[in-house]
């Protein structure tokens, strides 16, 4: 049992981005107005995220920590009408497997329960009075695997990526208000009133998330909306654009595509706007089981999709006479 979590380990926790990616999804999935996350040294020392989510009943505690335990899946058709951003249960006790990890978890009507996972050994869990909500702190990732420590780049490569990933998370929840502390210094925080410019403010600075253009369009399969920069404020790497599908931060080459042709030749080779795209559309025309970290995502209707977002900005731009 603990090999096989350190196997599947392996897919999930790739890197301490990856910990904090899968920690703070579920707290978005308990339904947390509220996350707050921090690392000493890049995660390698320490993760610590804190939400005022819906918490878990202590009866559930331990069973959290085992794999495939989810409570966010209760059919096979379920797999493909997925809503929530969790769902293979792997998470847990995967990081448990190549870390210490403690959680603290209440509900609002219970009483609390504090458990310790070390290595894949789970703890007797125990009682305690605690604020609603769940805390899970893992310390000394990769541990007990020294071989996956060697992939592990440098401590400025590693907070890069939790920092991109936290931009992503907020920006595909406006509507909670994160927090990103790194060895006790604030790197981000976002508003979480729901609304996506502040939270782009929160991100890439009030000046240009002021400066960006908003737009929107539909059509019978999808809604599309988001911000995106005008062709004077560029980057010369695609890391500022950022695509959401149902609140899930995705990777999409045909809609990079797609939202680069919609600027034709204003944009100069090379360089990316900043952008932020949100899609809606039905859970069944996604296919997110194509990787553990469900990132890559298969859309049915691709080229349609493509198609309303390239008119989308080509128009909006337009509007703007650019
Ligand atoms: P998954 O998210 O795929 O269900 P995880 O291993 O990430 O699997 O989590 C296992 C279970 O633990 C979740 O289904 C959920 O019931 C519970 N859980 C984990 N983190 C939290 C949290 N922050 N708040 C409430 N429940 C949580
Ligand atoms: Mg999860």
């Amino acid at each position: 049992e603990t090999l096989s979590n350190q196997i599947a380990a392996g897919e999930v926790v790739e890197r301490p981005a990856s910990v904090v990616k899968e920690l703070v999804e579920n707290s978005i999935d308990a339904g947390a107005t509220q996350v707050d996350v921090s690392v000493k040294d890049a995660g390698l020392a320490q993760i610590q995220v804190v939400d005022n989510g819906a918490g878990i009943e202590p009866d559930d505690v331990p069973v959290a920590f085992l794999r495939h335990a989810t409570s966010k899946i209760l059919t096979t058709r379920d797999l493909f009408n997925v809503h929530s951003l969790g769902f293979r249960g792997e998470a847990l006790a995967s990081i448990a497997a190549v870390a210490k990890v403690n959680l603290e978890t209440a509900t609002t009507a219970g009483v609390g329960t504090k458990i310790q996972v070390n290595g894949g050994e789970i703890g007797t869990p125990e009682t305690a009075a605690l604020r609603p909500g769940t805390q899970v702190q893992v310390d000394d990732l990769f541990y007990n695997t020294p071989a996956r420590l060697k992939y592990v780049k440098s401590q400025q490569t590693e907070l890069a990526k939790i920092v991109d990933i936290i931009n992503r998370l907020a920006l595909a929840n406006p509507q909670v208000a994160f927090t990103l502390r790194h060895n006790d210094n604030l790197m981000l925080k976002t508003a979480g009133h729901g609304d996506l410019q502040q939270t782009l403010a929160g991100i890439y600075g009030v000046t240009t998330a002021k400066s960006m253009l908003d737009f929107e369009s539909q059509d019978l399969d999808f809604k599309v909306h988001g911000f995106t920069s005008l062709p004077d404020t560029t980057r010369a790497s695609r890391n500022y654009l950022s695509f959401m599908i149902n609140g899930r931060y995705i990777k999409n080459l045909a809609l990079t595509k797609a939202l680069i042709a919609g600027y034709g030749s204003k944009l100069m080779v090379g360089r990316y706007p900043i952008a932020v795209i949100a899609i809606e559309m039905d859970p069944l025309l996604v296919d997110v089981n194509v990787h553990p970290t469900k990132q890559e995502v298969r859309l049915s209707k691709e080229d349609n999709l493509a198609q309303l977002l390239t008119q989308a900005v080509q128009e909006r731009l337009a509007s703007e006479n650019l």
